[in-house]
């Protein structure tokens, strides 16, 4: 018979653990949420830690960092990691350990529900039931499985806040579906370079959505204030295009740019970031604006946030920018 796989459960908070108080005691929740699925004991040996209980609207750099560095540190005595996980941020919080973890060769599965364990006709059983098993498959990605679908971590977004079928990842096809069988894609990414864990968030960077009538004088303040900002996610309209004619947002972005502020320009449909395409968007890649392919603005930000953090040196910030790091750009 087969050794049963060993899991580290890492739980973070959420409804998924609510209990009509938010006053639970961490350490007897973590050991009860895996004992409401008894069948599950001789599947897989599912150790748990408790990291932090919070709504994830609290969750930022400090618990990403907390998070990488526990998957990094107890990687060689697990096959695989489940993060509990509020919904509101977990693609944040997917991304940044997607970034965090480089090299990752093994899973590690983000997961939560929108109603409580404690709850009748909850969604949690079935989501942490299907997190343990794909959390010991080959799998190495960060992912966050809900509802039946395994989702690229640094693709995906939440799409309902009411509904069972609260993520998607916009562009990229699940990584696994979870129906009487369990079917794993094709696109899985396996690593391609050592392990090395990279914690680090820069919290000084910004998401500018550009809006009909936007005003670049109100955006300028944004570059003058104290702290200074590192980075900037442009939203732009379509494939990347700003207006040019009332408003002059490429002076903004230059600005930005001649001040050694990185902007990444990320999508806030489905599709890619294309400059060229136009000239309302090709002044951007003059203006110096670095373009995120198919990156989520989620995606984007944490990415930022990271290279900010990680790399001091303009030219390797860039080059990190441009890079596909873990299937972000599409
Ligand atoms: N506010 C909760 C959280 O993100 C929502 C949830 O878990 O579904 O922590």
């Amino acid at each position: 018979m087969k050794e049963p796989k060993k899991i580290l459960l890492i739980h973070t908070g959420g409804t998924i653990g609510m209990e009509g108080s938010e006053h639970l005691e961490p350490g007897h929740y973590a050991e009860a949420l895996v004992e409401q699925l008894p069948e599950y004991a001789g599947f897989a040996h599912i150790d748990s830690v408790v990291l932090c209980n919070l709504d994830s609207s609290d969750i930022g750099p400090r618990q990403w960092r907390e998070l990488a560095l526990t998957i990094a540190r107890n990687r060689a005595q697990y096959d695989g990691f489940i993060v509990i996980h509020g919904t509101d941020t977990m693609p944040y919080t997917a991304a940044a350990l997607s970034f965090a973890l480089e090299g990752l060769d093994r899973p590690v599965v983000l997961t939560g529900a929108q109603r409580p364990m404690g709850a009748l006709r909850n969604d949690a059983r079935r989501n942490l039931a299907d997190a343990i098993e794909v959390s010991t498959l080959p799998i190495p990605e960060v992912s966050l499985c809900f509802d039946g679908v395994l989702l690229r971590g640094c693709r995906s977004c939440k799409i309902n806040t009411r509904a069972y079928h609260a993520f998607d990842s916009p562009g990229c096809e699940p990584l696994a579906r979870l129906g009487v069988d369990i079917t794993l894609a094709r696109h899985i990414r396996y690593p391609s370079a050592p392990f090395r864990c990279c914690p680090e968030f820069g919290a000084n960077v910004i998401v500018v959505h550009v809006t009909p009538g936007i005003m670049p004088g109100t955006l300028n303040r944004l570059l003058t204030g104290d702290p200074a900002i590192d980075g900037i996610v442009l939203i732009p309209f379509g494939v990347g295009t700003v207006p040019c004619v009332d408003s002059d947002i490429v002076s903004f972005v230059e600005t930005a740019t001649s001040r050694g502020i990185d902007v990444l320009v990320a999508n806030a449909a489905t599709g890619k970031i294309d400059l060229p395409l136009y000239e309302n968007s090709n002044v951007l890649s003059k203006a110096g604006a670095i373009s995120g392919g198919e990156i989520r603005q989620e995606a984007a930000l944490v990415k930022l946030m990271h290279a900010c953090a990680t790399y001091r040196d303009r030219d390797e910030r860039i080059e990190y920018l441009r890079y596909h790091i873990a299937g972000e750009m599409g």
